[in-house]
């Protein structure tokens, strides 16, 4: 149905194409080949040619050719006079000017005055424009007399002269040179796109785009055509203004030029373009200053102007040379051929300017930069698609890393599971203090290196976008107790005094992913205490409240070693860590504050840190919550104490010999472990070694619990729990299974509940964590 519809539309798209293309192809064709409709009679507009004479200061004549030259000095008035025929019809006049001042009179009558004396801002130039003055039926056989004045290097300088009907004159004028300015006006709006798109992908994106320099270049390449335009009068209020702007123009092109071929040679002949950029600075200042102070005009100095942009062409052309013969030009080679293009070009127009200077237009300039432009963009597109392709190549490395850390942190975990049970055993039998104060060391060892692998994989599943928050409703006072007192201890080992502000009046009840926030504050609060040798470590935690809802604003303050500001900035660096010297004895990844930056991001919450080097530090964040239940939580201090003892009392040696469990591993260790962990419990257990094993041997015997692992050869733990929950006639089929795993890359509670578990153990295991766990559900 949709095909169809795709299908119909894709016809009507190319009837509607073949139809524009036949249209253009229709108006070219009749415009080339149809009888022209004269709406105007366009045969008058002529250069005229009429014998001129020059009329000296003392009165004298001398013959002078119009167009052309005679001598005087800058300043000298010149005075060219010619006798107007017997017959004479209502025509316009219009002669073509160089010079400051005019003066046109027919007999003793001045008919025309053009001066751009007083309009001019500074200095001496010369505008060119058109002066259009009438001559009458009447004048006939009058003499007309025209006065120039130049204070320029063209005085003396006569241009054409035009006679014919005005609209005729100007169509001749716009007929000649517009084009030229209409093609620039556009190059221009080409320009500003390209500028204003790199911008806005600069600002957005972060990402430096090349092709803004070549904007630039047309920018300011298109600007000066229409500053330079022959019909800039028509087009600008003060024409002077826009000479000054052309010649800026040409003296600020080398510029966005050199920069460009800077990025695209990657910067390996940066001096020889840097030299070039001062020139043309110390060429815009100079320049600029002699045409301010009226010495010499922006014309006469042109010339460097010139001398810079050959000497750039110069350039371009050695480095391509070299790059050619090194190899390097392979990454730029298209853009090499739109050069080649421009420089042709640019030779063409300089030509033009210094030989036949009355008909250059900066057309074939706007080609070469066309093909540049083309050439460029032909380069980004492929720049882009390699990115594309680079990207793609990076993506599946880093998926591969992370799958091979969650692979090997599984594996690492499975022996330090292994490590720490059996050291527990060591920690409750032995009764020789020596191995016990050994044991305390592999148990505060063996947890460092969990910590640890729990970084790294974090890490990697932040950097893959795997890390999933796992919001519930969690009780605040009982999590930031479990926070104080994971602190305390190491705390009061260094000394240090814990100082805590709790805000009563916060809810009760929350909802977010409270594992996730404990780790925020262990991260924030175990640097708090490794970084800081005496004084105090305040923990303060309040609600925040205004229109998006409610924030909880968790802040770490100590008294420690501080950071340096230069340091501020690769704070959240992944393995970075500072100070690198003072810090040596301090354990540490430099994955912490990068892992809880990233969180707090996650959480869409903020992260603040003030510091001053020697004094202490202050970590703050302050991460949105939902309410649950906005009960105030209560006075921390009644709630810990009543916790605490709970904690107790679930410390206390449960014992429950009727009970009867079933442990499922396939790693032998594993199975040892759990059999001396629940040894104090006196719960008797059974023991297989996969799940084939588990389903034969629940047949049989009635269990009150099934412990089961995940990551074993087939069938795993969740297959094992479905092939047992449809094995008809066994007895366990609805006993209750909690799964077992050190495979915390999947490892959301979530999922395994979901399977159908009751609940979920990771591993390591920790003591009291099992025996809470069997308690509730053996006695529920
Ligand atoms: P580490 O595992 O090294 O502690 P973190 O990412 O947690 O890694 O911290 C990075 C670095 O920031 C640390 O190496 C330390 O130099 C500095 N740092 C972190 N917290 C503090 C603090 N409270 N006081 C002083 N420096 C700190």
């Amino acid at each position: 149905m949709n095909k169809q519809k795709n299908y119909g539309m894709n016809i009507i798209q190319i009837t509607l194409g073949i139809m524009m293309a036949a249209a253009f192809l229709f108006f070219i064709i009749a415009e080339a080949l149809l009888p022209q409709e004269n709406f105007t009679d366009k045969g008058t507009c002529q250069i005229l040619e009429a014998t001129w004479e020059r009329i000296l200061p003392d009165g004298t004549t001398e013959p002078i050719t119009v167009p052309g030259e005679c001598e005087a000095k800058r300043g000298e008035l010149v005075t060219i006079a010619t006798t107007l025929p017997q017959e004479q019809e209502d025509i316009w006049w219009c002669i073509r000017s160089m010079q400051q001042d005019i003066k046109i009179y027919v007999g003793d009558e001045l008919r025309k005055e053009y001066s751009t004396i007083d309009t001019q801002l500074f200095g001496k130039t010369s505008t060119m424009g058109y002066v259009f003055f009438p001559i009458y039926s009447e004048d006939a056989g009058q003499v007309l007399r025209i006065e120039l004045m130049s204070d320029s290097s063209y005085a003396g300088f006569v241009s054409e002269i035009y006679s014919g009907e005005k609209s005729d004159l100007w169509r001749y004028f716009f007929r000649m040179y517009a084009p030229a300015a209409m093609i620039a006006a556009f190059m221009l709006l080409i320009g500003v796109v390209v500028v204003g798109g790199s911008l806005i992908i600069r600002f957005f994106y972060k990402r430096n785009v090349e092709i803004l320099h070549l904007g630039t270049v047309v920018v300011i390449a298109s600007t000066w055509m229409i500053a330079e335009s022959r019909i800039r009068q028509f087009i600008f209020p003060n024409s002077t203004v826009a000479v000054y702007l052309g010649f800026f123009m040409i003296m600020l092109l080398p510029y966005p030029i050199f920069s460009y071929i800077n990025t695209i040679q990657k910067y390996r002949y940066e001096k020889a373009y840097m030299a070039i950029g001062v020139c043309s600075i110390i060429n815009c200042i100079v320049s600029t200053s002699l045409q301010v102070l009226g010495i010499k005009d922006f014309f006469e100095t042109m010339g460097i102007s010139h001398g810079i942009i050959i000497a750039l062409i110069l350039a371009l052309i050695i480095t391509v040379v070299i790059d050619i013969r090194k190899g390097y030009v392979r990454e730029y080679r298209v853009v090499a051929i739109g050069f080649a293009a421009l420089i042709v070009a640019g030779v063409g127009e300089i030509y033009m300017v210094y030989v036949n200077s009355s008909q250059y237009n900066g057309i074939p300039l706007c080609m070469g930069l066309v093909v540049l432009l083309f050439t460029a963009g032909m380069k980004t597109v492929r720049d882009v698609m390699s990115v594309e392709q680079e990207k793609k190549v990076a993506i599946a490395a880093s998926e591969s890393k992370a799958r091979f850390l969650a692979n090997m942190s599984h594996e690492i975990r499975t022996p330090i599971n292994t490590v720490i049970g059996m050291n527990e055993m060591i920690l409750r039998e032995n009764k020789d203090d020596t191995i016990k104060e050994y044991a305390i060391n592999i148990k505060s060892a063996s947890q460092m290196l969990l910590g640890l692998i729990n970084d790294v994989l974090d890490t990697s599943k932040i950097e893959a976008g795997k890390l999933q928050l796992v919001e519930n409703d969690y009780s605040l006072a009982s999590m930031i107790n479990d926070v104080v007192l994971g602190i305390k201890v190491r705390a009061e080992e260094k000394k240090l005094k814990l100082l805590l502000e709790i805000d009563e009046s916060m809810p009760s009840v929350l909802k977010g992913d409270e594992i996730r926030i404990k780790q925020i504050l262990n991260n924030l609060l175990s640097n708090a205490v490794k970084y800081t040798e005496k004084g105090s470590i305040t923990f303060s935690a309040k609600g925040v409240r205004d229109d998006n809802g409610f924030a909880l604003k968790l802040s770490v303050i100590d008294t420690g070693i501080g950071i340096r500001k230069e340091d501020m900035e690769k704070l959240f660096d992944s393995f970075l860590r500072l100070e690198l010297k003072k810090n040596r004895n301090i354990e540490g990844t430099g994955l912490g504050l990068s892992i809880t930056k990233q969180l707090v991001d996650q959480m869409h919450g903020t992260m603040d840190v003030e510091s001053e080097h020697g004094k202490g530090s202050c970590f703050s964040v302050q991460i949105p919550q939902q309410i649950i239940d906005d009960k105030a939580m209560g006075n921390l201090q009644q709630r810990y104490q009543s916790i605490s003892t709970k904690e107790n009392v679930a410390q206390e040696v449960f014992v429950a010999p009727d009970a009867k469990i079933m442990v499922v591993d396939d790693n032998k260790m594993n199975l040892k472990v759990m059999q001396a962990l629940l040894k104090r419990t006196q719960i008797q257990a059974d023991f297989a070694t996969g799940g084939n094993q588990c389903l034969q041997m629940t047949r049989e015997k009635k269990y009150d619990l099934i412990l089961m692992d995940h990551m074993m050869p087939e069938p795993d733990g969740v297959q094992t729990l479905h092939m047992l929950r449809e094995d008809a006639g066994n007895v366990n089929q609805n006993t209750k299974v909690i799964v077992l795993t050190a495979n915390a890359i999947e490892g959301v509670r979530e999922e395994y509940l979901k399977e159908g578990f009751a609940d979920y153990l990771s591993k390591p295991v920790e003591v009291v964590k099992l025996e809470q766990t069997l308690a509730k559900h053996l006695f529920e």
